[in-house]
């Protein structure tokens, strides 16, 4: 039975520490080295030909350094484990390195003017993009409250300030009174889409009028939420005036998100 010597990051001095390594590496006796992760890196122990890690798995740099520990000509290194995600990490690590070599590979391949050439244009690419990102306001959103009226009857629908957005790409009504002015029809394809169970198309009341206006469906445990197409509508200012938006990406009010505790208040009450 070998002896074997215990090096550890906290529970010991420097001087220990180094005595413990100075045991393991000249006596001929110790021939096991038990360490935390102390020994990850930097100690070079030549004739060290076998690393054994126990339940410990970190990244991809950690795995090459704690295996290059193993100084000796074909040394090995083994992970003991009795997690699976442990094992499956790992595995990435590996998988990593490969990709890392063959990039490695790659880079080396390359002349080294092009290489030099084709990174400055990535980094200008990418600072473009980001100025873009940095400079690009969008419309200028009017905080007022504006009138929503049926395009084609002119008929109120709804104001601004009671439209909520959900996912960032639907709009719904959060006002109650605004389930009085359209009527449904079962939608001829109820699918589900974003968390969204379409279920009726909606319509204009106005009986003269009957405009498509939208969709309506179940979001979340809320039934017959509701979803507005802008385009089917004009939109009024307070002073009047009237402007209309192909898309909601262009209008210029502000629009809270959904909040479900507001609809809560609101919708609750109301099934099919
Ligand atoms: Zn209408």
């Amino acid at each position: 039975m070998y002896q074997f010597v215990y090096l550890s990051i906290s529970g010991m001095t420097l001087p220990s520490q180094k005595g413990a390594l100075d045991t393991f590496k000249n006596s001929g006796d110790n021939k096991l080295l038990i360490a935390t992760s102390v020994a990850d890196e930097g100690i070079d122990i030549p004739a060290c030909n076998l690393v054994l890690l126990y339940e410990y798995v970190g990244n991809v740099t950690k795995m090459i350094q704690v295996r290059g520990r193993g100084r000796a000509k074909d040394s090995k290194c083994y992970l003991i484990t009795s997690k699976h995600e442990q094992v499956e990490k790992e595995n990435i690590n590996l998988l990593h390195e490969e990709l890392m070599n063959n990039a490695v590979t790659v880079l080396q391949e390359k002349d080294r003017n092009e290489f030099i050439r084709q990174n400055l244009h990535f980094q200008r690419e990418e600072k473009r993009l980001r100025d873009i990102k940095k400079n690009f306001k969008g419309p200028v959103l009017s905080k007022e409250n504006k009138r929503l009226l049926c395009g084609r009857c002119k008929t109120f629908a709804c104001d601004t300030d009671n439209i909520r957005l959900i996912n960032k790409s639907h709009h719904t009504v959060i006002d109650r009174s605004f389930k009085d002015k359209y009527f449904t029809r079962v939608h001829s394809k109820p699918v589900a889409f974003g968390g969204f169970h379409k279920k009726y198309k909606i319509f204009c009341k106005n009986p003269k009028c009957g405009d498509d206006w939208g969709i309506s469906g179940n979001y979340l445990s809320f039934q017959n939420i509701p979803l507005i197409k802008i385009d089917k509508f004009v939109v009024e200012n307070a002073n009047g005036t009237q402007e209309y938006f192909k898309k909601w990406v262009m209008v210029n009010f502000r629009m809270k998100e959904f909040n479900q505790e507001e609809i809560d208040e609101s919708f609750s009450a109301q099934t099919d």
